[in-house]
């Protein structure tokens, strides 16, 4: 019998056999050829993927907060505004990144399974001078989906930057950073992206790169300086050897094909891919008779979804049933509402199949604390609405 559980949480996830496969290969030097190819090729994939082909590209090891700290340690300087967008736990940790950082921080925080109103977030802009400001994609904490266009065009309306913090999005929500004029695009590797945790990405536009160089005080960050950085990237992208910090050779190598793997899908079908699952997913959810946090179905995100316990479960126990099935799910994560709900994470290389198991899980979970619902009837929901 094969001894793993299907990995259904909202990162990790499951990935690609090739991708695998990539992880295990010889560790090369950081300098020899071909990983200097490798590296290269992964900058410029990220510029498809994120679709910003004027954008700076860098790949760092480290998680998807580094990625937070870096595009926000280089951009802002002490006493300056910034503005948070939050849709949940994740907003709540840029704020305390940027107070790290000396920045004076405003944050606008959306109730519970909704999503901040533009007129409140123009209003704050007009009433002093922001920086910049963040935005979460996808709040993991409540699988709230926030639409970034509108944002960043009040944004560049204020002469603003705008972050978009896409570690639960990027590679499978709709993304034009060039043509929405987003800023710095960030994520972790191992969400959507389809790569072990590991690698901390990002994208940060011409605008913010000439802020960045135009600073009067230094970065107060010295791993995550672009100074330290930017030559690097500047250096593979050129195939030029360079080192600053080693970096991870596998782990990139793994990039490197996940990003070719969606690259030749393309990003506008890989996207469409996961809004067609998460719409069927959601329907299969719904006909249980359960409820999702997100309160209306155009900002429920697609790489993920919360859902309420029903009434008078036994928590604890329907996760481990579900685990005992096979299927890793993630409980609940938003301080207020912790133990009423779980989440699932159907992103990156994700198949039909994985998402029949899982409700498949759901549902034996359920019948065993003998809750009332049509046995297989979230199972022909899905598959029925994932064509
Ligand atoms: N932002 C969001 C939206 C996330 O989902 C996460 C991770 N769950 C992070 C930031 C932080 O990423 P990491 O755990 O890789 O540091």
């Amino acid at each position: 019998m094969k001894n793993r559980k299907l990995l259904m949480i909202p990162g990790p996830i499951e990935m690609d056999p090739a991708v695998l496969r990539a992880i295990g290969e010889v560790t090369t030097s950081h300098v020899a050829p071909n990983f200097i190819e490798s590296f290269g090729k992964s900058l410029e994939l990220m510029r498809n993927i994120w679709e910003s082909p004027k954008g700076q590209p860098f790949i760092v090891a480290g998680s998807g907060t580094l990625a937070m700290d870096m595009a926000v340690s280089n951009l802002i300087e002490p006493n300056e505004n910034a503005l948070v967008i939050s849709t949940g736990y994740f907003g709540e940790r840029y704020k305390n990144i940027l107070e790290t950082y000396g920045a004076n921080v405003t944050i606008l925080q959306a109730e519970i399974g909704e999503t901040v109103s533009l007129e409140i977030i123009e209003k704050e802009l007009a009433s002093k001078d922001y920086k910049l400001l963040t935005i979460t994609h996808v709040d993991t904490s409540t699988g709230v989906l926030t639409d970034p266009k509108p944002i960043a065009e009040i944004a560049q309306k204020h002469n603003t930057l705008s972050i978009l913090d896409g570690v639960c999005a990027t590679a499978g929500e709709e993304t034009l950073q060039d043509n929405w004029g987003i800023d710095v695009v960030l994520t972790g590797s191992q969400k959507a992206i389809g790569v072990p945790p590991g690698l901390a990405l990002l994208v940060v536009s011409e605008r913010a790169m000439h802020v960045w160089k135009e600073r009067k005080t230094n970065v107060q960050n010295y791993y995550g300086s672009f100074h330290n950085w930017l030559p690097i990237m500047t250096a593979y992208e050129e195939r030029r050897p360079s080192y600053f910090g080693t970096p991870p050779v596998n782990l990139i190598r793994a990039l490197e094909v996940s990003l070719t793997l969606i690259d030749k899908e393309g990003i506008a079908n890989r996207v469409k891919n996961h809004i067609k699952y998460a719409n069927a997913f959601r329907k299969a959810v719904l006909a249980l008779g359960l409820e999702i946090v997100p309160k209306k179905e155009a900002i429920a995100a697609n790489t993920m979804t919360a859902i309420y316990y029903p009434k008078n479960i036994d928590a604890a126990q329907f996760r481990k049933d579900i685990a005992d099935f096979g299927v890793i799910i993630a409980g609940g994560l938003h301080a207020e509402i912790k133990n009423l709900y779980f989440r699932v994470g159907h992103m990156g290389a994700i198949t039909k199949s994985d998402i029949v198991a899982t409700l498949s899980a759901i549902e034996s979970a359920l019948e065993k604390q003998n809750y009332n619902f049509k046995s297989g009837v979230s199972v022909g929901e899905f598959l029925s609405n994932s064509n």
